[in-house]
């Protein structure tokens, strides 16, 4: 307890302490500065009204419409009359997209509502050729040095009960995961009402349940265009679970899920991964750590985000992995405590006990605040300067003190940078020196002792994702 006390106390500090304060910090490392809450001044209003903005009543609406389609399997008919029927998951997409096009008309037209669609041959857990839809949104960044920059949000529509083949049982699939598409409508019928300078994508994908196809297939997509995406965040099965009885479940914890060794890591960067120390430092845990540092700013309240040092749950998986295949920054939300009785199961009751993903068990406020926090993270990414580029340490003397260099942001938005730093054993940054528009600083740290990273910070106080260096010899 007093140890992830004093992991808090230091987070915090990390934040909010002052130029001066950090510069005491920076002599004497081992003594973060008090904690403080964040200023006011550097909240942006766009966000806060966002925010504000997210409904648990429109989440509830969407999670609603889509247990209505009966059964969401990927294998369910989508022929123009199981369209016109209301059910299975072709009539689920027209209604996905039908909400994007909605949002898009309130927007002035700002929102590019695409599919990408492809047949999937028959494998695992696929018996006959099989259409895999998905459905995005876009809302292309305003400036156009940044606007290839992109940021993406996505949950998986399709849904599963007992028997992965059973297209024609209810498949309620409320928590997992309507609240996850869910989540990527409410962001994008909340932020599109705003402008960002990068790009944001709100997807829905299908597939899931049968072998992340539907991400494969997007992520690949993204890796042969060679899209500059930042960030992608996964939501999956975060409906908060309210089972009447359960009271190991906690409404305040979302738990991040971020891979530590990189699954796309060649054996080039595993020899230098484990040479440095860095299997805590891969993009999609900076991105983890991005999200825990924007909570502490945008949202009030008990709610927040647990990391989790692992790339999944244990030994399993989900539509951020397909992500991360591709060498993508992916984290995956997940709530506190799954109940498995309410999983993947026909909708019945045995012995007293009811199984099925109903939407009476999802916690509609709990989901607000994850799409919140989703929210406030993709806006936050969106608005800020693209991270600082060619991050070195240079290790060409044996030295006590550590110089970084980097070539600026790209895209001019720019206004200064940061060092950030932390013990080799903490789990969060716990320093940061605002070094000015430079691309060269000095530390009087050792850097065997510690992990840095540079980050770009914009006039207005929005903050890039950090880089860790690589070294310069
Ligand atoms: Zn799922």
């Amino acid at each position: 307890m007093l140890v992830r006390l004093s992991f808090r106390a230091a987070a915090r500090s990390f934040f909010t302490a002052s130029a001066l304060l950090l510069g005491l910090a920076a002599a004497a490392a081992q003594t973060p500065p008090p904690a403080r809450p964040a200023r006011k001044a550097d909240l942006d209003p766009h966000i806060v009204a966002a925010l504000k903005a997210v409904s648990a009543a429109q989440i509830k609406a969407d999670i609603v419409k889509l247990v209505s389609f009966y059964n969401r399997s990927t294998l369910s008919p989508a022929t123009p009359e199981a369209i016109q029927s209301g059910r299975g998951i072709g009539a689920a997409r027209e209604w996905i997209q039908a909400e994007f096009e909605r949002y898009s008309k309130e927007c002035g037209g700002c929102l590019e509502v695409k599919t990408e669609s492809y047949v999937q041959p028959p494998g695992e857990r696929v018996q006959s050729p099989t259409e895999i839809v998905d459905v995005y949104a876009v809302l292309k960044g305003t400036d156009e040095a940044n606007a290839g920059r992109i940021v993406l949000v996505t949950g998986h529509y399709d849904s599963r009960n007992s028997d992965n083949y059973n297209t024609t049982d209810a498949a309620p699939g409320a928590n997992d995961d309507a609240s996850g598409t869910a989540v990527s409508l409410e962001c994008a019928r909340v932020l599109s009402k705003h402008k960002f300078p990068a790009t944001i994508i709100f997807l829905a994908v299908a597939g899931e349940e049968q072998g992340l196809y539907g991400s494969k297939h997007f992520a690949e997509m993204a890796k042969a265009e060679k899209w500059e995406l930042e960030a992608v965040l996964d939501n999956d099965i975060v409906g908060g679970n309210k089972t009447p009885g359960d009271k190991l479940q906690d409404p305040s914890i979302v738990r991040v899920f971020s891979e530590g060794v990189p699954d796309a890591a060649s054996d080039r960067d595993l020899r230098l991964l484990r040479a440095l120390g860095g299997e805590n430092d891969s993009s999609s845990r900076e991105l983890a750590r991005y999200i825990r540092e924007t909570s502490r700013t945008y949202l009030s309240g008990p709610f927040g985000p647990k990391l989790i040092f692992r790339r999944d749950r244990y030994l399993r998986g989900g539509d951020h992995t397909a992500f991360n295949d591709a060498g993508f920054a992916a984290v995956r939300f997940t709530e506190y405590r799954e109940d498995f009785n309410h999983q993947h199961q026909n909708v019945r009751t045995e012995n007293g006990i009811e199984y099925g993903d109903l939407p009476k068990f999802v916690d509609y406020d709990y989901v607000a605040n994850v799409a919140r926090l989703n929210a406030a993270t993709l806006a936050s990414l969106a608005s800020a300067p693209a991270p600082p580029a060619t991050v070195r340490l240079l290790t060409r003397n044996l030295e006590n003190d550590s110089t970084l260099t980097w070539e600026p942001s790209p895209g001019g938005l720019a206004a200064g940078y940061e060092v950030v730093w932390r013990a080799t054993t903490a789990p969060y940054w716990e320093n940061v020196v605002p070094v000015g528009n430079v691309t060269r600083y000095t530390l009087k740290q050792s850097k065997d002792n510690v992990i840095f990273a540079v980050r770009a910070v914009d006039n207005s106080g929005h903050r890039s994702l950090p880089v860790v260096p690589l070294p310069e010899r």
